[in-house]
């Protein structure tokens, strides 16, 4: 049996630079599917979907809403060709009954011991319309090893600087933030890997640099103590979400290789303004995920929050409007409200205003997010200030003599024929 998996191109933020990180939610599902299947991946955002190419079955992995529009085009153009189409991933989960109108199979939830029940009744000719394991998560040890071996690894380099590899140590999140739909995906019980096979699938990785993607590494301190110790030896480099703000805990963690955190800057008070110091004091730089448009910001709200960035000196800065996502808290109120404007999934980018804002007009909102990222990035832009953290990796890389210079030629998937798409 062949399978195509398709990953649908999306768009990066406007004013981000515009590189590509491997995708990580295809790479976990295709550790679920059974050998005998010959898998063929693609990622859209780097190379041309080859829809001629035949496959018993395709795959469409959907991580952004954003993605939705496009995911639902190919499934589209696999369909027209006789194949049948499921849709699986975190976008899929939030919007499962329309998904479900575009394919002929949808996944809904943890694919771990789960997909060979789908491969048997494709064979039989009996592939049910809906698998729903949502409120069923598979024991958190039966997480294997992501198939990183289906990426084309010399597509992810940025003007030949090797790009981060995806892993993750844990999932679920115990926090319920009011723009986050984790809860309903993940659900709200942490449930960390074992230590021991986080580190055996770190070993497998060739990469010095991974971003561990976890929903937060703030969750459990006994456990963040023995992953870090355990991770030291390995000498990664690696970026994550928000470490726990502890001293002890961020000491294990640069000892381990902490290289930078996104850490969520919504306010300008003392508490963030001790967390990023402390982070520095650690040696580990800081970006700063900032969202836009939260119903007690004004627009003086949020011209001060942009000069209390620049005055912390804040390695790099995202900004994002706020978008309600299906299943978030923040959604379930504004519907309440009325104040969803748009339900165009293409305009769900998150630097686009899609909602009534509660202080100021939906124009000035999306005139004030070009104004953050202008005003912030007004002394070097984006590129230059991501440079500048690349380069401090570089140096403490040379340091410990972990460094090696991105050769696309010594990949493993090297391959000449690769056409990247510009778009
Ligand atoms: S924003 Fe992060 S910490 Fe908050 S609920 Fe979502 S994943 Fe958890």
């Amino acid at each position: 049996m062949r399978m195509q998996l398709i990953y649908p191109r999306w768009p990066k933020l406007e004013r981000q630079t515009e590189f590509h990180l491997p995708p990580h939610g295809p790479v976990v599902f295709a550790a679920c599917v059974p050998r005998e299947v010959t898998l063929e991946f693609t990622d859209e955002n780097l190379e041309a979907i080859d829809f001629d190419r035949g496959a018993d079955l395709a795959a469409i992995s959907v991580m952004l809403t954003a993605q939705l529009p496009r995911a639902f085009e190919i499934a589209a153009e696999f369909r027209q060709r006789k194949i049948p189409v499921i849709m699986g991933g975190i976008a899929v989960m939030l919007h499962s009954q329309e998904a479900a109108l575009h394919a002929d199979a949808v996944f809904l939830g943890e694919a771990e011991g789960r997909f060979e029940q789908v491969v048997d009744d494709f064979h039989r000719g009996q592939l049910r319309r809906c698998y729903d394991y949502m409120n069923d998560p598979p024991d958190i040890a039966t997480v294997g090893i992501a198939r990183r071996d289906l990426l084309k690894r010399d597509l992810y380099n940025y003007r030949g600087v090797q790009m981060l590899d995806l892993v993750h140590a844990s999932r679920g999140c115990k926090f319920n933030c009011f723009p986050c739909c984790t809860g309903f995906l993940g659900g709200k019980r942490f449930r960390p890997r074992p230590v021991q096979k986080v580190i055996e699938e770190m070993e497998t990785i060739h990469n010095n640099r991974l971003f561990i993607v976890d929903n937060s590494l703030a969750q459990d301190r006994q456990w963040l103590k023995e992953l870090f110790t355990a991770m030291a030896p390995l000498r990664k480099k690696w970026v994550s979400h928000p470490i726990l703000d502890d001293d002890e805990i961020l000491k294990l963690a640069a000892d381990a290789g902490a290289w930078y955190v996104y850490q969520a800057v919504f306010d300008t008070s003392e508490v963030i303004r001790r967390r990023i110091r402390r982070l520095r004091d650690h040696g580990i730089c800081v970006e700063g995920t900032i969202i836009l448009g939260t119903d007690d910001q004004d627009e003086d709200a949020i011209k001060r929050l942009v000069d209390f960035l620049l005055e912390v000196e804040l390695d790099v800065a995202e900004f994002t409007i706020l978008t309600p996502f299906p299943h978030s808290p923040i959604r379930r109120r504004m519907e309440l409200e009325g104040r969803i404007l748009s339900n165009d999934w293409n305009r769900y980018t998150a630097d686009k205003v899609v909602f009534q804002p509660k202080k100021m007009s939906p124009v000035r909102l999306q005139e004030l997010y070009y104004y953050a990222w202008d005003t912030f990035y007004a002394g070097g832009g984006h590129q230059l200030k991501m440079g500048e953290l690349f380069k401090r990796v570089v140096k403490r890389e040379m340091e410990d003599g972990t460094y090696h210079r991105f050769d696309p030629k010594r990949s493993r998937t090297f391959r000449k024929e690769t056409r990247v798409v510009k778009r």
